[in-house]
């Protein structure tokens, strides 16, 4: 069976990803430090917890399977961290991806695919974002991200290792079959906090600001469902198995919703109000951030199919629902 080596596995994005990939015949080998990943989460293929800093551990674990394909999704991902301790990004997300494509150079230069973020286009006054747009990144966060996406050019021209590069707008939903889901400590995505406020399990959910260039004052997103983002890996992936070039494509749904629209939504998914408050704006937010994903489309042969909002908020509800039994919320 084809090993792929996947960086972060045990995390939200990643442990969706490693079942399709399994889905679709590959072998998933899950490096993780556990640090923000479950071992829970990784049902596909061997576990190898391990931290990208500690390079003997990566080499070991990149000789002992040889992955003919790799991606790469381990990193600190809380944008206001980054911010107040930009060491800990730039050490833990660009000094672990050079210690992991070093030892991938060093095991016949694998494709890898590279789990980026629309927060690389920064403040952007575009209404759908495509792929060519500047990059300015306004986060270190963001600048990580942006840092790694130039590295993987300049490993390329040294070594011919190709890369696809996926910029992710706001991932969000879990497993229709409920075998894993998001699980952030702590949690600071909208539809998580919003079903917690609408379970009760919190007084109220935040609407950061209400004053933006929107239709309805609240901030725009393009929520894409976390399957259908797992769909866009195993596409990316086999494409560069298959020899495809070095690309970058945005991953989102294509359409973009209100903090309210989503507040609704999970009413109508729970069938409960949820109290909210409206609050300041949060530092950094832009008032809207829609994809283009006519790329992703054309060259991935990609497109959304489990990313209505309704079905986003329902399979991130009754994922809810589940942990909230086990851990007795
Ligand atoms: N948001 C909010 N209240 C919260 C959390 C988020 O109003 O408690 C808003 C946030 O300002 C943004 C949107 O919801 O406009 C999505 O935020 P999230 O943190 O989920 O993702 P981001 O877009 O920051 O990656």
């Amino acid at each position: 069976m084809t090993k792929i080596l996947v960086t972060g596995g045990a995390g939200y994005v990643g442990s969706h990803a490693c079942k399709a990939l399994a889905a679709a015949g590959y072998e998933p080998v899950v490096f993780d430090s556990l640090i923000a990943g479950h071992d829970w989460a990784v049902n596909w293929g061997p576990l190898e917890v391990g931290d990208l800093l500690d390079r003997d551990r990566i080499a070991a674990v990149v000789q002992e399977y040889r992955p003919e394909g790799v991606i790469h999704f381990a990193s600190f991902a809380y944008v206001g961290e980054s911010v107040t301790n930009p060491g800990k990004y730039w050490r833990n997300n660009v000094t672990g991806a050079i210690n992991l494509l070093d030892e991938l150079v060093a095991c016949g230069a694998p494709p890898i695919v590279f789990s980026s973020s629309c927060t690389v286009y920064g403040m952007s006054d575009a209404d759908y974002l495509s792929e060519t747009l500047p990059i300015a990144p306004i986060n270190p966060y963001g600048n990580t991200k942006r840092a790694i996406e130039i590295m993987l050019s300049d490993y390329e021209v040294a070594t011919g290792m190709r890369h696809t590069i996926l910029r992710y707008f706001n991932a969000a939903g879990c497993d229709a079959e409920g075998e894993i889901g998001e699980d952030h400590d702590p949690e600071t995505h909208l539809i998580p906090l919003a079903l917690a406020a609408a379970a009760k399990d919190r007084d109220r959910l935040s609407i950061f600001g209400t004053d933006y260039p929107t239709t309805d004052g609240t901030c725009i997103r393009d929520y894409i469902h976390v399957t259908d983002l797992a769909d866009a890996h195993v596409r990316a992936v086999g494409q560069l198995l298959e020899g495809a070039k070095s690309n970058v494509f945005n991953l989102g749904a294509g359409e973009g919703y209100s903090v309210r629209d989503v507040v609704d939504a999970v009413g109508r998914a729970v069938g409960a109000d949820l109290p909210v408050q409206d609050a300041d704006r949060r530092a950094g937010d832009p008032a809207r951030l829609v994809a283009d994903i006519s790329h992703a489309r054309d060259v991935l042969g990609w497109s959304p199919e489990h990313s209505s909002l309704d079905n986003i908020v329902t399979t991130a509800w009754n994922w809810y629902r589940s942990r909230r039994q086990i851990v007795g919320a």
